[in-house]
């Protein structure tokens, strides 16, 4: 099974991309994950990459499509992040054939709500927010690390981001038309989840 999430920041679509991760056994792909890996690495690629995110910017497609072929399966994914325009959508075309696009939407009103109590462990990469607060307030379920706010988490650089979703990755959708399915991430994940299961077929 081959699987694209789309949706903008804070759509959930990170939650979800885990939970059928787990749920179809796929690897989750998420390319905002392997941008902040190379940037905490302090890789060469890293640095020009910070250059970009710090500003809500989305990187040069002749960075960012390389670096998710170098990760990407054959098969059995679930691709998180990526296409983000029409060009990256083309490029992706060349390299894999998704089974399903699933699309998050969501307003903008709830997305500035989420983001800003949107944490994220350091150490696991678990994201905690509004719909799934840790037990301990502040700190990882899983290893206890202290959570930390993503950077680009900010409400100025999400309005930013939310603007560039609009005009560059909205427009995607249209070229998968026949394959998407589109879900209204305002809902509880779980439930979110169950629709998604039922509109594949599974
Ligand atoms: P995300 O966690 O998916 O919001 O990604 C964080 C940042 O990584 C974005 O704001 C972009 O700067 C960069 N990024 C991630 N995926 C892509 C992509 N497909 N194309 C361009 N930039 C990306």
């Amino acid at each position: 099974m081959k699987l694209i999430i789309l949706g903008p920041p804070a759509s959930g679509k990170g939650t979800q991309a885990k939970l059928l991760a787990q749920k179809l056994n796929l690897k989750h792909i998420s390319t905002g994950d392997l941008v902040r890996a190379e940037i905490n690495s302090q890789t060469e690629l890293g640095k020009k990459l910070q250059a970009y995110t710090k500003s809500g910017k989305l990187v040069p497609d002749s960075l960012i499509t390389p670096l998710l072929k170098k990760h990407l399966p054959r098969d059995n994914y679930i691709l998180d992040g990526y296409p983000r325009t029409q060009n990256q959508a083309e490029q992706l075309r060349k390299f894999t054939e998704p089974d399903f696009i699933i699309h998050i939407e969501v307003q903008d009103s709830v997305i500035i709500r989420r983001v800003t109590a949107r944490r994220q462990c350091p150490r696991c990469r678990a994201i905690y927010g509004i719909t799934l607060p840790p037990k301990r307030q502040g700190f990882c379920d899983n290893d206890n690390a202290k959570l930390i706010q993503r950077k680009d988490d900010t409400k100025e650089i999400v309005s930013e981001r939310i603007q560039v979703y609009k005009k560059e990755s909205e427009p995607v959708l249209s070229a998968f038309r026949n394959k998407l399915i589109t879900v209204d991430g305002s809902k509880d994940p779980r439930i979110i989840l169950d629709e998604i299961l039922s509109r594949m077929g599974k």
